[in-house]
């Protein structure tokens, strides 16, 4: 069996099968992965650590499991993990110099459970620093490539396992999402991320960046794919308290159901003059072909969408702002060499230890906090996010979910933005609505612009509706013709 052959376009799905059916062993599946992902990591950067041993040993226990007849949907599947998802005795940098050294001596709730299906992890993946960006370039360790072309950003800030998914060096991987961080990137690099519920997912050991916008979410190849690995991860977890107490048993049922007598709602704003011409037609045809497999579209209008992505950044980087003041130097985090009083090692600790994009964010959070300001800025901004969530319920009311572009943009060239990062938090306008409302979202790919870039269009629904959503990703994606990356 030519297993090199089979990676390019292999689904998770389908990978199971083939270890039922014995075609391969997990050890060879996962060693044709690590060398592809090993050969592979020069030219895209999507790894930080892949780790060879404990992916192999896995793969030995995996192989017990199936042979002993006890295979799950995930065992001997190898898969990759952003790195600031806690895995234990596997170093867990969040891309910074922060955490560089940092090795977690306990495993995230999604990777208890990922584990517990005797799933391989096969290493951890680049990101924006702290997950904060959307080109995955704010990384410590360098930027991330697109695998459709590597002179162009792979999206962020789960950049690292949107490109190992679309070069093939993993069959699927774990992201988190705070304001589209595993949308966009899938975008950009022509797979589909799902950023499930808030608190549909567990956060405890997700490394917290803006803790009411924070979700871990799921990247493949298919939409099924993320629903296969959203069912093995979203469960009631004491450590968590956001965590709901019954997320949903099954979010692949009725698979083949298909769209017919869905509503699907088109917000206007969400089609302005900031999004790219070929995305707005990608996303338009995607809606047409919705409607001849039997959906309704309707035209509907969320009016506030215009101040969402200020809403976003002032309360993520208020909540990033209190978040990341346990990185002391002291008690947590890199420690700096230089200063002989507390204070100035709590100091240069933070200064050397942090990039220039975290470090603004914790100033806007911080200014954004402070007495004299925090009316103005703060407290409106959460007026704000309480109106988008009234117009989202109405919206919802009409329809069962809205299609709108992922990104304004296909990939744009590394560097474009490095010099006005406001311009790049603008270009955030289509995803972190979902964020601020908790609502489920999956990006799938719906078109490729002139250059051969893929185009993402998104799915977002009511909370708990990710089964619809799946459904209706995969549905389409049944009759898309999707183009690997030529790597
Ligand atoms: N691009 C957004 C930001 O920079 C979203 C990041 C994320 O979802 N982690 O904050």
């Amino acid at each position: 069996m030519n297993l090199k052959a089979i990676l390019k376009t292999a689904t998770i799905t389908e990978l199971s099968a083939g270890l039922k059916n014995k075609n391969f062993s997990s050890v060879e599946l996962t060693t044709a992965y690590l060398e592809r992902a090993k050969a592979l990591n020069d030219k895209t950067n999507a790894f930080i650590t892949i780790d060879e041993e404990f992916a192999l040993k896995s793969a030995e226990k995996a192989d017990e499991l199936i042979n002993k007849g006890k295979q799950k949907p995930l065992t001997g599947i190898p898969l990759s993990v952003k790195d600031n998802i806690c895995t234990e005795n596997i170093k867990t940098t969040c891309a910074s110099k922060m955490l560089e050294d940092f090795t977690p001596f306990y495993d995230a709730t999604a990777i208890t459970r990922l584990k517990k299906q005797g799933a391989v992890i096969i290493g951890k993946t680049n990101m924006d620093e702290f997950a904060m960006g959307s080109s995955s370039g704010t990384s410590y360790f360098g930027g991330v490539k697109n695998p459709y072309d590597l002179t162009r950003v792979s999206g962020g800030s789960s950049g690292g396992s949107a490109a190992a998914v679309s070069a093939s060096m993993c069959v699927a991987a774990l992201g988190s999402d705070t304001g589209g961080s595993v949308r966009q990137p899938a975008a950009f690099c022509g797979i589909t991320g799902l950023k499930p519920t808030y608190g549909a997912v567990s956060r405890y050991g997700l490394i917290a960046f803006a803790s009411s916008f924070d979700q871990i979410g799921t990247m493949a190849k298919t939409a099924e794919d993320c629903g296969i690995l959203l069912n093995a991860i979203a469960v009631k977890d004491e450590f968590d308290a956001t965590c709901h107490t019954a997320p949903f048993k099954n979010c692949l049922k009725d698979m083949e159901k298909g769209v017919e007598k869905l509503k699907i709602g088109l917000p206007k704003e969400f089609f302005g003059d900031d999004i790219s011409g070929d995305v707005k037609s990608a996303v338009f045809n995607a809606a047409k072909t919705f409607e001849k497999m039997g959906a309704e579209i309707v035209e509907v209008s969320l009016p506030d969408l215009k101040y969402a992505v200020a809403a976003y950044y002032l309360i993520s980087s208020a909540e990033a702002a209190s978040n990341l003041s346990r990185y002391d130097g002291i008690k947590y985090g890199h420690r700096s060499k230089t200063g002989k009083s507390y204070e100035d090692i709590i100091k240069n600790s933070r200064s050397e230890g942090f990039g220039d994009e975290v470090k603004r964010r914790i100033m806007l959070g911080n200014y954004a906090l402070s007495s004299g300001y925090y009316e103005a800025y703060y407290n409106r901004a959460v007026k704000i996010r309480q109106k988008l969530k009234a117009e989202l319920d109405d919206i919802f009311k009409a329809c069962d979910f809205i299609l709108t572009p992922t990104a304004p943009t296909t990939a744009y060239k590394i560097g474009s933005f490095d010099k006005n990062p406001v311009k790049m938090y603008s270009a955030d306008i289509c995803t972190v609505t979902a964020n601020i409302a908790g609502l489920p979202a999956i990006s799938t790919t719906c078109g490729y612009d002139k250059k051969g870039l893929p185009i993402g269009m998104s799915l977002m629904g009511k909370a708990f509706s990710e089964a619809t959503l799946i459904r209706a990703a995969s549905t389409f994606e049944k009759v898309f013709e999707r183009r690997e990356a030529q790597l």
